[in-house]
């Protein structure tokens, strides 16, 4: 998916999202103050502004489900090629499950320390809130509902938007078609032309991406006045700097325990994978130039580099697992909700999964959001706000995410004794 180019258009969809932005802060400003002296005039602008937003959130809802199905399935079942080397699998799938989790986990704990949102005391989103009591759940009733939620009819879950049983059915989909082998070749060249149709469908949507952004930050500015700007600056700094934690603390800890190798040998060597990753925000583009690194700078056999790399890439993403986890948490503290923990443990393993959901392109883990948003009720609109800050966050996490793949290498070529 390149949410990110539009070759068609000169101006890039960045750039015009940009401005969707710019422009909708300005009519926020402007319909704010206008509110005080003419009401009648800025309420029938404000709800010109909120049609468009809520057209683009509703054409985004019409295609998660299918997005979310194709690219986890599609994505599983594209490792029916990948070399199957002894320990390799285990030892890449422990890692991965790891740093992923700890990735998550150390977002939710930066959230809960410095709660950026928290006390602006809003109303931001509740006309689209659904009516779940998921934020509130105890231990009990988080497991029952997990249960619940997880084994679903898929029709019903579709029609409910029930997305943690649409996540296990594309599991258990992309796996049956694994351990068919040859026998799916068919099925699994449907489900990537599946995949590609709706990234299509979803390029098409992100054309309207500016307009809807500049409706739905014009309804909010002109609502919560710019006090809202400062307390997005204050997450973007907080999102950035736990990205960097991660990257530049947990990860080279765990290369130097499990490998020896010096995380000064592991940056050097893979300083042009990483500028490549902050320059492309996309992990599969980068898949060439990370593949050349690793084998030529750091020595890693070219089996296990071809084997951990692209599957790394599709699935192992512990920047997005961050953030997804990390954005939820400031959505729910800008409606004022405290969630409570097993409703952050639903956060930390929907942003787990929707992080295996993403695939590697710019602003994909955007489209994933929306499950994570809907896992604990919280209002998908806020994707909004989310999409128009997502620029400068997505390089970053998209250099943490190639880091853990390349990481990852190096340990199963150590576990693999190779
Ligand atoms: N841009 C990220 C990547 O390619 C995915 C995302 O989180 O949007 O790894």
């Amino acid at each position: 998916m390149q949410i990110s180019h539009n070759k068609g258009v000169k101006i890039s969809l960045n750039t015009q999202i940009f401005l969707g932005a710019f422009l909708g802060v300005v009519f926020g400003i402007i319909l704010g103050h206008t509110g005080l002296l003419l009401p009648s005039t800025a309420s029938w602008f404000l709800s010109g502004f909120g049609l468009l937003g809520k057209i683009f959130i509703d054409l985004l809802k019409v295609i998660m489900v299918p997005v979310v199905f194709t690219s986890i399935a599609a994505g599983i079942a594209n490792l029916r090629n990948a070399p199957q080397s002894g320990r390799a699998w285990p030892a890449l799938i422990l890692y991965s499950l790891t740093t992923t989790c700890l990735a998550a986990a150390t977002g939710l704990t930066a959230m809960n320390l410095i709660k950026p949102g928290v006390g602006l005391n809003t109303h931001l989103f509740q006309e689209n809130m659904p009516p779940s009591g998921l934020h509130s759940l105890t231990v009990g009733d988080f497991i029952r509902k997990l249960i619940e939620g997880i084994f679903t009819h898929p029709l019903a879950a579709v029609g409910q938007n029930n997305i943690l049983a649409v996540i296990m059915l594309a599991l258990l989909t992309g796996i049956a078609i694994v351990l068919l082998g040859e026998r799916s070749r068919t099925t699994v060249k449907a489900l990537n032309k599946l995949f590609e149709i709706m990234m299509t469908i979803v390029r098409w949507i992100m054309v309207l991406a500016p307009a809807g952004i500049m409706g739905l930050l014009a309804v909010l500015i002109a609502r919560q006045k710019v006090q809202l700007l400062f307390v997005l600056s204050k997450y973007i700094l907080v999102v950035m700097g736990t990205t960097f934690f991660h990257g530049a603390v947990t990860l080279p800890v765990i290369l130097w325990l499990t490998t020896r190798m010096s995380p000064h040998r592991f940056l050097m060597g893979m300083k042009e994978a990483f500028i490549t990753a902050f320059a492309t925000s996309s992990s599969t583009a980068t898949l060439p130039v990370s593949l050349r690194c690793i084998t030529d700078n750091l020595g890693i056999d070219r089996h296990v580099a071809r084997f951990v790399l692209p599957v790394g890439a599709a699935l192992n993403m512990d920047g997005t697992a961050m953030y997804e986890a990390m954005a939820a948490l400031f959505v729910a503290n800008l409606c004022g909700i405290h969630l409570s923990l097993p409703a952050q443990i639903i956060v930390v393993l929907t942003a787990m999964t929707a992080s295996i959901g993403a695939p590697g392109l710019p602003s994909a883990g955007m489209v994933t959001m929306m499950m994570v948003l809907q896992s604990v009720g919280l209002p998908l609109s806020a994707l909004g706000l989310l999409i128009a800050i997502d620029r400068p966050l997505d390089t970053g996490r998209t250099v943490v995410n190639v880091e853990g793949d390349c990481i990852g290498a190096c340990v199963v070529q150590r576990v693999a004794g190779r």
